[in-house]
């Protein structure tokens, strides 16, 4: 599923080939429920004849900024990709939204699954403040040891289900909060209340670390995700935890384990990632 590298990785890749286009057509919706807040006959009034200005990400939004102040928000979801082909090229499958621009260029919205979305923002206030109902902060924003351990002292839960809650934090999903959490050598179903000071400053530190890489080599690609240009990216290559249940630790040996929680698959070490934490292994020792 896309979460920020991919996202950003997509941002990246659709800046170089859309800012300074005009759009020219607006088409192809054949599920409306894919527009939560507009209608292709609305889209295609409030985008034709505007030019892009800025493409850029807030979470795992992907925002196309237009010249008249608009913005189109798209949201990729569990299968969506965004893809810029030529407007002679044959249509991909499940196409669900097509953005023409003057250079008979096409964004293509491709989305099996049909859990992406797409709002439209007429003013960046109105898309600010549909993003602050719904986000916490970036996480490759200043996520402190500080702002961390502050961001921990509003809420309470297991801290990988507070990782997955996009108003905790924005951006981060199953496969980078596992990853998150080996690096920084915390158990997934820990409390979140349980951290150590250690603990909270590893975890920022891993946060950082697992997206910044990731986006270095242009996402992580299972089985669909392509950045704007109809590419794989490399990070699959590079996990840690995530999809490796039953492979050997690479810093212990001992064998990731999966778990599920909440519906969703937790991989974790169950050496170097202990369920009782720091704390209960320093008092074990003592004792
Ligand atoms: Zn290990």
């Amino acid at each position: 599923l896309p979460e920020l590298p991919e996202v950003e990785t997509t941002a990246r890749g659709l800046r170089g080939l859309l800012v300074g286009r005009r759009v020219t057509a607006v088409g192809g919706v054949d599920w409306p429920r894919m527009l939560p807040n507009a209608s292709e006959d609305r889209l295609a009034q409030v985008l034709v004849g505007t030019t892009v200005t800025a493409v850029d990400r807030r979470g795992k939004y992907l925002n196309i900024h237009l010249d008249n102040g608009a913005l189109l928000t798209l949201h990729r979801k569990m299968s969506g990709n965004l893809i810029v082909q030529g407007s002679e090229d044959p249509m991909p499958k499940h196409t669900h939204l097509t953005v023409r621009f003057d250079n008979d260029r096409e964004l293509r919205f491709v989305d099996p699954r049909k859990f992406g979305r797409v709002h439209l923002f007429e003013s960046l206030p109105e898309a600010l403040a549909f993003f602050d109902d719904r986000l916490g902060p970036e996480p490759l924003e200043d996520l402190t040891a500080t702002r961390l351990k502050e961001l921990l002292g509003r809420r309470r839960g297991r801290i990988k289900s507070l990782l997955l809650d996009q108003a905790f934090l924005a951006g981060v999903g199953n496969l980078y909060a596992d990853e998150a959490l080996w690096e920084s050598r915390i158990h997934p179903l820990r409390p979140s209340d349980s951290l150590t000071g250690q603990e909270i400053a590893r975890l920022a530190a891993a946060i950082g670390d697992v997206l910044t890489k990731a986006i270095e080599r242009r996402g992580t690609s299972f089985s669909d995700y392509l950045d704007a240009e109809g590419n794989l990216g490399d990070n699959q290559n590079y996990l840690k935890a995530y999809g490796r249940e039953g492979l050997p630790c690479e810093r212990c040996g001992s064998p990731i384990r999966r778990i599920v929680i909440g519906a969703r698959s937790s991989h974790y070490c169950i050496r170097c990632q202990p369920a009782k934490g720091s704390r209960g292994t320093r008092r074990k020792v003592v004792s």
